[in-house]
């Protein structure tokens, strides 16, 4: 797990990938920079319309003419698996690629991420022939029976914060149920994604079936949600984009819509919690990815009792940290994706700090042995339930604490909020637990802990305006096939 010299790596030509091999686009040059160290290491070459158009019909035509979704499932199923080999196999090249461009460690991308995007695929190809139908016999000559079907193009739009791991959420159910993918990465992180296309090729998919076009959301998102050819969309980001994309697709349809949006969530700790490790969970789920996550914990609420032991515990933890590059395995908080979205968090500081918010560790830039954007992890006392910090996504390492009396007063302010993605408990009560579970509005709800582990069975996906629909789990198979109904008369 060494750290490795960023200017070493270098960024194949041609980053769009079409018919099956890389492409270079003919469209706009974006300047792509380092989160670490703000230097400009890539231009990407986005599509311009002809290449886009091109992708489309390709894909579109690769689903029927390649057999991909007439092929025996377990066929599908080989060709994921291998490409799940090939992509652990592929460590020394995918890692650094990713920690490069993103605001990912080397070491928790080792540890973690290229490993979890091959098992999201291992997981979806166990699905490829699973799925079976109803059937209904009414009468003794009748025999009615349910057939599940591809929908053909799907379109998917990622953000930057997990590159890979968000796009394989993605792209692993679409091919596995036997649709064709039209990918359109973040313009901040679109390299690394462009190896795994590569991988499956290798693996023996057809080309045209997994497809990448570069661009930003206006010049190339929007178009491509908007083709005739596109039969699904599947989008994760923010709550203002989807809703733009979901418009986009009711005009152009109506298609069928995927949306993972962002969050604000609570993690409450009560009274009768462990506390010392309540508060390295909260700790952490703030810290991670430097609060970059959509299902980050950034809302602290503790008992009235125990708020100052918890406080202590949070401000010791995040004065503990390093910032730096992510191609340094000392560093335990990375960048912030972009000196503007660095300005954004800290507007939100600053502001909230003028309307009286007190800033108990942390509040601006972290020092890093270099320089770039990184925060500090911050905790704010003293803030409003309906200020700009407490409702509004910072994604960021923020976090905001209140208190509260009893647990009736801990589910309101909970649940008084737009979003809806996920909250934690943290309590030694197993009824409380289950009472939590059920008064908090959120997709997901974690007790006496934090965050995912390779628990794919399980959907995740937002309440609210979080999101429409479910990522992973058998949900996220399902919505990549159409049912059709048979009735045969005999
Ligand atoms: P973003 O909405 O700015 O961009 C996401 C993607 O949409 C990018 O690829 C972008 O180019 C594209 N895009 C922008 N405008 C578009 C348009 N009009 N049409 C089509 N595509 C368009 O989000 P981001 O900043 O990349 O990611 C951060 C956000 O993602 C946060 O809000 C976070 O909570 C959310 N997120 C949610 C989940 C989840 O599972 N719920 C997971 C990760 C991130």
């Amino acid at each position: 797990m060494d750290s490795f010299n960023p200017d070493h790596i270098a960024v194949p030509q041609g980053s769009n990938f079409i018919g099956g091999r890389r492409v270079l686009g003919r469209g706009n040059a974006i300047a792509v920079r380092r989160p670490s160290d703000g230097r400009v290491y890539a231009d990407l070459d986005s599509v311009d319309d002809a290449q886009l158009a091109q992708a489309v019909e390709d894909a579109q035509r690769a689903c029927k003419g390649s057999g991909w979704a007439q092929t025996d499932p377990r066929g599908r199923m080989r060709v994921l698996r291998r490409w799940a080999d090939l992509i652990e196999a592929d460590m020394d090249v995918l890692a650094p690629l990713e920690a490069l461009g993103s605001t990912r460690m080397i070491h928790e991308i080792r540890a973690w991420d290229v490993t979890y995007t091959a098992e999201t695929i291992r997981f979806f190809a166990e699905w490829a022939d699973k799925i079976g139908g109803e059937v209904a016999a009414t009468t003794p000559d009748k025999l009615g029976l349910t057939i599940h079907e591809p929908y053909g193009v799907v379109a998917a739009i990622a953000p930057w914060n997990l590159p890979l791991v968000m796009a394989a959420w993605k792209i692993a159910p679409a091919i596995a149920a036997g649709n064709s993918i039209v990918l359109k990465p973040s313009e901040m992180t679109p390299f690394s994604i462009v190896r795994l296309a590569e991988l499956a090729i290798e693996a023996g998919l057809p080309a045209g079936i997994f497809n990448i076009v570069q661009g930003d959301g206006r010049s190339v998102g929007d178009p491509l949600v908007r083709r005739p050819e596109v039969a699904k969309v599947t989008f994760t980001g923010s709550t203002a984009t989807g809703a733009a994309i979901m418009a986009a697709c009711a005009r152009t349809g109506p298609k069928p819509v995927t949306l993972e949006l962002g969050g604000k969530s609570p993690q409450i700790i009560f009274a009768d919690a462990g506390l010392d490790k309540a508060s390295a969970i909260v700790a952490r789920a703030i810290t991670l990815n430097a609060g970059q996550v959509c299902v980050a914990g950034s809302r602290l609420l503790v008992q009235e009792s125990v708020a100052d032991q918890v406080i202590d515990r949070i401000m010791t933890s995040f004065a503990a940290h390093r910032a730096g590059p992510t191609w340094r395995t000392d560093t335990t908080l990375g960048p912030i994706i972009s000196e503007g979205q660095l300005d954004r968090i800290d507007g939100i500081v600053q502001r909230a700090v003028a309307n009286g918010a007190q800033v108990l560790t942390g509040g601006g830039r972290a020092t890093a042995p270099q320089e770039g954007s990184y925060f500090a992890p911050t905790l704010l006392a003293n803030v409003d339930q309906k200020s700009e910090a407490v409702q509004g996504e910072i994604f960021g390492p923020v976090l905001t604490v209140q208190t509260f009396a009893d647990e009736e007063e801990a589910y309101a302010l909970a649940n008084d909020s737009a979003y809806g993605l996920a909250a934690g408990v943290h309590t030694g009560d197993l009824t409380r637990a289950l009472r939590a579970t059920r008064s908090l509005e959120a997709g997901t709800v974690w007790v006496n802990r934090y965050g995912r582990s390779n628990d794919f069975i399980l959907p995740t996906g937002g309440y609210k305006q979080s999101g429409i629909g479910k990522d992973l789990g058998r949900e996220a198979y399902m919505a990549n096939l159409k049912t059709k109904v048979a009735l045969i008369e005999f």
